[in-house]
């Protein structure tokens, strides 16, 4: 806006009607720019979600148990023919008020193991928590419970793998802080421990996927515990093998 002596000397120079004009246009102009702002930002506030109406699903709809399912996306990725289901930007609108993944994964960090993938499942089917050494940690056990309790998943895999870093570093002497609270939970899985370690090559590789397995049992056993008392929930353990890609479960 112009200061009363800005406006003399501009009606000095233009003339009335023409400086009214442009007042005019100018007040439109930041009416407008201020009603578009308003309209973006009214645009970007969430919206309440609907209760009590049933979650969608994404299509194609899941038609198997679930620990078939995971069994069947595992082959698809191993053939190799996997479908990418669920991972369209439809399917993450369509289940953006809600989720009811039919599967929880307690699987390793390491970046060689990510559950999706290997199982070749999309948005909204696998809900996964992921520590190294795949550990039932306090955090993981009430990540697992909240999937269990309240999204209603009715099968947790508890899933390690071949060469773990993690079940590695346990054949060792105890590490820091925070590494330690790994390392407390893998330590009883590893039969043979070492006095000290040099380099983690030292490790047997026979005697490293005994522990991985050992751990696995152990976790899902811990998990198991956990979960007591939840009807018709499961726990599976499950191996995954980096050189051939495929996902065994054991008993
Ligand atoms: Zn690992």
């Amino acid at each position: 806006m112009l200061s009363g002596r800005h406006r003399k000397i501009l009606t000095y120079v233009v003339g009335r009607n023409i400086l009214d004009w442009i007042m005019l246009r100018t007040s439109v102009a930041v009416l407008l720019s201020s009603l578009a702002v308003a309209l973006l930002v009214a645009a970007q506030q969430p919206v309440a979600c609907p209760v009590d109406v049933p979650c969608p699903v994404c299509d194609p709809p899941r038609t198997a148990g679930p620990l078939t399912a995971l069994r069947d996306g595992n082959s698809r990725f191993v053939k190799p023919d996997p479908k990418h289901f669920h991972q369209s930007v439809e399917c993450g609108k369509r289940l953006s008020c809600c989720q009811k993944p039919f599967a929880v994964i307690l699987s390793c960090s390491d970046s060689r193991v990510p559950p999706d993938v290997l199982f070749d499942q999309g948005i909204g089917d696998l809900f996964v928590v992921r520590v190294a050494g795949n550990v039932a940690t306090p955090d993981a056990l009430g990540s697992i419970e909240y999937a269990v309790d309240h999204l209603d998943a009715k099968l947790v895999v508890v899933m390690g793998h071949r060469r773990c870093g993690a079940v590695q570093a346990a054949f060792c002497p105890r590490p820091g802080p925070h590494l330690d609270v790994l390392w407390d939970l893998i330590r009883p899985s590893v039969a043979h421990p070492l006095p000290s370690c040099e380099h983690h090559e030292q490790v047997d590789p026979a005697q490293w996927d005994l522990a991985v397995r050992k751990n696995i049992s152990n976790m899902a056993a811990m998990v198991t515990r956990d979960l007591r008392g939840r009807a018709g929930v499961s726990v599976a353990a499950a191996y995954y093998n980096l050189d051939d890609g495929k996902v065994d479960f054991p008993k």
